[in-house]
């Protein structure tokens, strides 16, 4: 174990999917310079007699298998015997993960990320050895792993010095409240589509202008929900009303 800023542990049958995620871009980069460090473990190696089973067939009866509490239980235990840990548990029945409880979970220390396979995992193991149920959305993935990797990426390209610049999280969406405005980059002209004129104009405050207006339309097109909690101005305020007074005028 480190003194890093934040440490993952992910408890998998399929680690190798932890090591390739863990093994490119931000990731890595925030691995190879000590503020994060991500490890696995296999449930499979505390397994009875080293009989490698991990699962057995739902009590009741019913298709799939069930995750066992043993080998689960002892796998968990042995993170926790090494220090100070949140145990979360990726279900979709657990709490839906977006950007301001991504935000909350930076400041665990040493976050444990259980990911079940087959049916899931056994209750007992929800109701002794898990602090916290997360979830990726309303669908059904095969296996956690995905989630995992979704709420470590989520997470670490939240801390300090992790992106190119700290401002890039600061304006992406969710964070300000708002969906984030369109993005364009080089050539100025591709195949007859134009990059808006204001971008090329250099002047700083009507491109900020023309941002925040991008982010205020999208955000009312295409997630109008998220205007109900946003930090507006008296400004934003004007511009949302005068775009949803169009909206009415064309009938939409
Ligand atoms: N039978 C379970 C149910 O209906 O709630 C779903 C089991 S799913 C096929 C297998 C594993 O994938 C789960 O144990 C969980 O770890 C993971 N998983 C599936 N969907 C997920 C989601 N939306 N968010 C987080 N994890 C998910």
């Amino acid at each position: 174990m480190t003194d890093a800023l934040n440490q993952f542990t992910v408890v998998t049958l399929f680690p190798e999917l932890i090591e390739a995620f863990s093994a490119v871009g931000i990731v890595r980069r925030a691995c190879e310079r000590g503020h994060v460090v991500v490890q696995t473990i296999n449930p499979r190696s505390f397994t009875l007699a080293g009989t490698g089973r991990v699962d057995d067939a739902p009590y009741g009866g019913g298709p799939g298998m069930v995750m066992m509490v043993a080998p689960l239980r002892a796998a968990i235990t042995s993170i926790r015997e090494r220090g100070p840990a949140t145990v979360a548990y990726l279900t979709p029945q657990g709490r839906r993960i977006d950007q301001s409880l991504l935000g909350e979970l930076t400041r665990i220390n040493h976050l444990v990320l259980v990911a079940g396979r087959y049916e899931g995992i056994d209750e007992r193991v929800i109701e002794r050895d898990i602090d916290l149920e997360l979830s990726l959305g309303d669908f059904v993935l095969s296996g956690g792993e995905i989630a995992a990797m979704a709420v470590m990426d989520g997470i670490i390209r939240l801390l300090p010095g992790s992106l190119g610049s700290d401002l890039s999280a600061q304006s992406d969406s969710f964070t300000c409240g708002l969906l984030e405005h369109a993005q364009y980059t080089r050539p100025e002209i591709i195949d007859g589509q134009p990059v808006p004129a204001v971008l090329l104009s250099g002047n700083h405050a009507e491109i900020q202008a023309w941002r925040q207006e991008q982010r205020l339309s999208r955000t009312l097109t295409r997630r109008p929900d998220l205007l109900a909690t946003a930090k507006l101005s008296e400004a934003d305020q004007a511009v949302i009303a005068e775009m949803m007074t169009k909206k009415e005028d064309l009938g939409e």
